[in-house]
């Protein structure tokens, strides 16, 4: 008889865990996963999918208003919010039968329940009180919104929330400054709300290149959204149809929802972790080794609850990473440098390597090459709108460090830089060792003349300062 029911059980079918699973079982380990919510996760059920989805249907209207310029009418075009998330949900609906599908097709064993570890090899399953005993134990339980402790929070909504609203808010205050909040302004804006975004920083998008970040503000700010900077919402009043959304300052902000986008807490309460020792840090995150071991040799984490680098790409490589390394004795570290994003706001955001700052800090003499133009489609629209391109390029080496687009197709436009960013000789590491910085390698040209090459001429650019 087998020591142990299965090689591996994972906690979380999202997007790390179903990979991490499914890439373990086809190494020959036999696997069960445990979701306690639908199989998909954060990414299919309520975080990329369906707000990808939303956003598609907030960018019409603006096509509409673009249109008459173009010598289109395009009158009496309604919105109905209601059928929105049914189609949405019949897609998720159709994501999530794929995934439990192919699952089942790799052999992973699914158990519909929450998992809670009991000692470093044995997870219970609350749902049947089942004892499981795995010889490894992949946590890829994902993250959180959270909520301020201010009075009134019960009354706000989150992410989790906004997907499944019974309608279209006509007014709704959202407070945070990353990118999800970003994107919830823009989507809900253009579905028609009246929006509000307070953020307690002076600049929304913290950890962006700033002119990125300043030029998006303006952007939203001129499509009609409400920016409040340096203040956060204090309190939430109910009323008999409305909230009141109470600042700091004492301004009262009425609206139909009122939504936080704050942040994600890493899902590591209430599953044993403290007990088996399992490590965490500061931002109660579980600490792991390059090969995403926890302080616990037969624990595992992978994805958001690790908070590394909380993307859905990366949570995949982390997980396929991890079935290589245990399962497929070849192991591999994930890579977190480099990883090219996007932003689904309005316009949207495309950008790769180090922020102008960041290469600052890092030691770099740059040489900025940065762009704003008017599209051409704005001129018979008459959308005030502008594009931004910025490319972080070190002086000596002309090597392009950073990419940064803010313009419609900018999330696909910066796949194709990402390309050359990140070709292994030619990227630059952010955490690279000074005395390796310049290095360039007689196979690979510079991923500065890489672009140069190509297309995309940091020389054709005039640079905008030193
Ligand atoms: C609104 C929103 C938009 C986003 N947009 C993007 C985007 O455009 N691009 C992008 O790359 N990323 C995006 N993300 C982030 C992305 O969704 C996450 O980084 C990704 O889903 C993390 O995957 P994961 O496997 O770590 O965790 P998750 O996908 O969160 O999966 C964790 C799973 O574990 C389950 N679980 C938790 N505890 C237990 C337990 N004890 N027992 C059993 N099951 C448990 C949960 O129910 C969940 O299904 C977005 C997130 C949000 C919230």
């Amino acid at each position: 008889m087998a020591e142990y029911d299965v090689d591996l059980f994972v906690i979380g079918a999202g997007s790390g865990g179903v990979r991490a699973a499914r890439v373990a079982a086809g190494h020959g380990a036999r696997v069960m996963i445990a979701e306690e919510y639908r199989v998909g996760g954060t990414c299919v059920i309520r975080g990329c999918v369906p707000k990808k989805l939303l956003v598609y249907a907030s960018r019409f209207s603006h096509e509409f208003e673009d249109a008459a310029g173009f010598g289109w009418t395009v009158s009496g075009a309604k919105f109905d919010w209601p059928t929105l998330i049914a189609n949405k949900d019949k897609e998720i609906a159709r994501l999530e039968a794929a995934y439990h599908a192919n699952l089942a097709r790799a052999s992973v064993e699914i158990a519909e329940s929450r998992a809670v570890v009991e000692d470093a090899r044995t997870l219970r399953l609350l749902k049947t009180g089942a004892r499981v005993h795995a010889e490894t134990i992949l946590l890829a339980n994902g993250a959180h919104p959270v909520l301020p402790l201010i009075p009134g929070a019960e009354h706000a909504i989150t992410s989790n929330e906004a997907f499944q609203l019974a309608e279209l808010p006509r007014r709704i205050v959202i407070q945070g400054g990353g990118y999800i909040a970003a994107e919830f302004a823009c989507l809900f804006h253009g579905l028609g709300a009246d929006v509000t975004l307070v953020h307690r920083g002076d600049e929304i998008l913290r950890g962006f290149d700033d002119d990125v970040r300043e030029h998006v503000r303006s952007e939203m700010v001129g499509r009609g959204i409400k920016v409040i900077l340096g203040q956060t919402i204090a309190s939430i009043e109910k009323q008999a149809h409305a909230l009141q959304a109470v600042l700091a300052n004492g301004e009262h902000h009425p609206a139909d929802q009122v939504m936080f986008a704050i942040g994600r807490a890493p899902n590591i309460k209430n599953i044993g972790l403290e007990a088996v020792g399992v490590q965490a840090n500061a931002a109660g995150a579980v600490v792991v080794d390059e090969y995403s071991r926890s302080s616990v040799p037969s624990i595992y984490a992978i994805g958001d609850v690790t908070h590394r680098l909380a993307l859905t790409p990366v949570a995949i490589r982390e997980g396929h990473a991890f079935a290589d390394t245990v399962f497929g004795n070849k192991p591999t570290k994930p890579d977190h440098i480099n990883v090219p994003s996007a932003v689904f706001c309005d316009p949207e955001i495309g950008f790769v390597g180090l922020s102008e700052a960041q290469a600052r800090e890092a030691g770099f003499a740059l040489d900025i090459y940065r762009e704003q133009f008017r599209p051409m489609k704005a001129t018979l629209s008459g959308r005030a709108t502008s594009v931004l391109m910025k490319l972080v390029v070190e002086r000596a080496s002309e090597r392009v460090l950073g990419v940064h687009i803010v313009g419609e197709g900018a999330a696909e436009m910066v796949q194709l830089a990402a390309i050359a960013v990140t070709s292994p000789d030619g990227g630059v590491s952010f955490f690279r060792p000074a005395n390796r910085r310049r290095r360039a390698t007689a196979s690979r040209p510079p991923v500065g003349e890489n672009i140069r090459n190509g297309r995309f001429s940091a020389r054709r650019c005039r640079p905008a300062r030193w």
